[in-house]
């Protein structure tokens, strides 16, 4: 049978609205619903891979991708005075959604070490 979709793979899928900043073949990216800071963008790799820690060599390409397409997006917009990319795995770490993704984060001071 086949697993339920992840949230993400419906807003892939447009079965749940999201606003797109940027797609790919490899990827998209989203506004976060419940942004952190002024900008908080989530880049989603299209293929469910769930968490870093059950990453394959076979998604290395993909994964990759996405701190590219970060870099990309923090050129584009102009995120000049610094940004912090967070990829949370397992409950310790916050981890809500079970489909590998990376937060982008910026427009105020983030502290560190973080919470
Ligand atoms: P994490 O807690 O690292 O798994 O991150 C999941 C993120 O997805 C959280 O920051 C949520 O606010 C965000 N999120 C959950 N549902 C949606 C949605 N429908 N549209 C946009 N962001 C979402």
């Amino acid at each position: 049978m086949d697993m339920p979709k992840t949230v993400f793979q419906k807003i892939a899928d447009r079965e749940i609205s999201a606003t797109f900043v940027y797609e790919d073949e490899l990827c998209f990216v989203i506004r976060d619903i419940n942004p952190q800071a002024p900008t908080h963008l989530l880049v989603v790799p299209k293929k469910l891979v769930a968490r870093v820690s059950e990453s394959a060599a076979a998604d290395a390409t993909v994964i990759g991708h996405l701190i590219v397409v970060a870099g990309k997006l923090a050129r584009d917009l102009q995120l000049t005075d610094g940004f912090r990319l967070v990829i949370n795995n397992g409950r310790q770490a916050g981890e809500t959604v079970p489909h590998l993704h990376v937060h982008l984060l910026a427009g105020r001071e983030l502290a560190w070490p973080p919470g």
